[in-house]
């Protein structure tokens, strides 16, 4: 067996993997055809182009070379997740935000347990890394099982328990108990493994009151930890925040201190220019989800805008059940897209800005050391079938990474590596049972839909 298939400790890994392209980021110096990536241990120790490359690391004998042909590149870096909602897949179809989690979600989440969590997490890790999503960010609730299932699909994983105060929305009472629940996760899982990262999901300014988002500022402050909140989603939560305060939501999280934090907005449909500019001034990232926001009505974030004001912008699928399918792919293209369209300009988002989204600045945005191929950084790649239509013709690079964000899809990714284990093989995930996970959904998703309507 390779060492670069299906074994769990890649801490002795060693491999060679020779592609017919290798995209190690979008600029056209940053493209190799042919090119090779060496992986040891977790970690990426070459990229470059074949023909100047040094000799497999550690001797020929000792490394595995495996011509893969194909085209390798980083793996997608997925922002903002509810991954166990594969559970809830499609649930509230055609209602609006707030009547959507109101009536369809936050009665079915009621009946949630760990196991349905572990099972919904482990189906939704599954379908990422088959569509070359590498990392995911994920905010939910009954999260140790949330972590179990990123542990064993082999994904890596970024953490934030859901902290929130909103009746009906989830097991347990006041935003307290989820917050000490957070803080208890931190202290359990926050780099027990190289693969999970653990920060703090306070839901977002409109469900949270001010002393909630204090406590977790000073707390996610004393230890470093990534903040991950839903921010400006709709007009009319827009509304309530001003409303309540005065002034809208990223003011809200400058005066409670979260914005001192690293933290990760998710949305950002209705921010103002003036508050652009102060998500930028203190660093902080938004993370995009058109085809969400699409769906749930919610509008159109101004891409261009944050972009042009140095906002960095990442790329999320949201959850499962307002997207409906976790394949970050959709995000690349419809990000530019929407941009380009509500501009009237195709200069509004260029493609190597969509395909950093999906990459660099995805793992920017999270203190994650992926997102591009260069040696040192973490060996989170994917491998791309090139034998395809949409890849014809490919006249240089630059036409080659248009193919990839506005011809190609998930389809087409065939092999996935995190940390320099190999996950993903010819389009099978070999760590997650997928038949049996997609029965444990299926059964488990009925009970709780049950359950939910007996008791409305
Ligand atoms: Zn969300």
């Amino acid at each position: 067996m390779n060492v670069a298939d299906e074994g769990a400790d890649t801490k002795d890994a060693r491999f060679r993997l020779i592609a017919d392209v290798v995209v190690s980021g979008p600029e056209a110096e940053s493209i190799f055809r042919p090119g090779v990536v060496d992986v040891t241990g977790s970690e990426i120790a070459y990229v470059g182009p074949l023909d100047t490359a040094p000799d497999p690391v550690g001797g020929v004998e000792r490394a595995n070379v495996e011509v893969v042909g194909g085209l390798l590149m980083p793996g997608l870096v997925n922002a903002h997740g509810h991954t166990p909602m594969t559970l809830l897949r499609s649930a509230g179809d055609g209602l609006p935000l707030g009547r959507w989690l109101k009536e369809a979600i936050w009665p079915r989440e009621a009946h949630l347990s760990d196991e349905d969590v572990y099972w919904g997490m482990l189906l939704g890790c599954e379908e990422l890394l088959c569509n070359g999503v590498t990392t995911t960010t994920e905010m939910y609730v009954r999260d140790r099982s949330v972590v179990a299932a990123a542990l064993d699909s082999g994904i890596r994983a970024v953490v934030t328990p859901g902290i929130l105060d909103v009746e009906g929305a989830g097991p347990a009472g006041s935003w307290r108990s989820f917050f000490n629940a957070a803080v208890d996760l931190y202290d359990e899982f926050n780099a027990t493994s190289e693969r999970i990262t653990v920060g703090f999901g306070p839901h977002s300014a409109y469900v949270l009151p001010e002393d909630a988002l204090v406590e977790v500022a000073r707390v996610a402050s004393d230890v470093a930890a990534l903040v991950h909140i839903h921010l400006s989603e709709t007009k009319a939560e827009d509304l309530v925040v001003r409303e309540r305060h005065g002034y809208g939501a990223p003011e809200v999280l400058a005066r409670t201190g979260i914005l001192d934090n690293r933290v990760l907005a998710a949305h950002g449909v209705w921010l103002s220019d003036v508050e652009m500019d102060l998500l930028a001034a203190h660093g902080a990232a938004v993370a995009h989800c058109p085809q969400s926001n699409g769906k749930l009505g919610s509008g159109i974030a101004r891409v261009k805008e944050m972009l042009s004001k140095g906002v960095r912008v990442a790329l999320g699928t949201d959850g499962p059940a307002s997207n409906d399918d976790l394949d970050l792919w959709e995000e690349m293209r419809l990000a530019p897209l929407l941009a380009r369209a509500i501009a009237g300009d195709a200069t509004a988002v260029t493609t190597a800005e969509a395909f950093k989204m999906a990459t660099s600045s995805g793992a920017e945005s999270l203190g994650i050391d992926s997102g591009v191929l260069e040696a040192g950084k973490l060996a989170d790649l994917i491998r791309v079938d090139l034998d395809h239509g949409c890849f014809t013709p490919a006249l240089d690079s630059t036409e080659l990474l248009s193919h990839l964000v506005w011809a190609a899809s998930s389809r087409l990714v065939t092999d996935v590596w995190v940390g320099g284990r190999r996950v993903v093989k010819d389009h099978r995930c070999v760590t997650v049972d997928a038949d049996e996970a997609r029965r444990e959904v299926s059964a488990r998703a009925r009970r709780i839909f049950e359950q939910a309507s007996r008791s409305s």
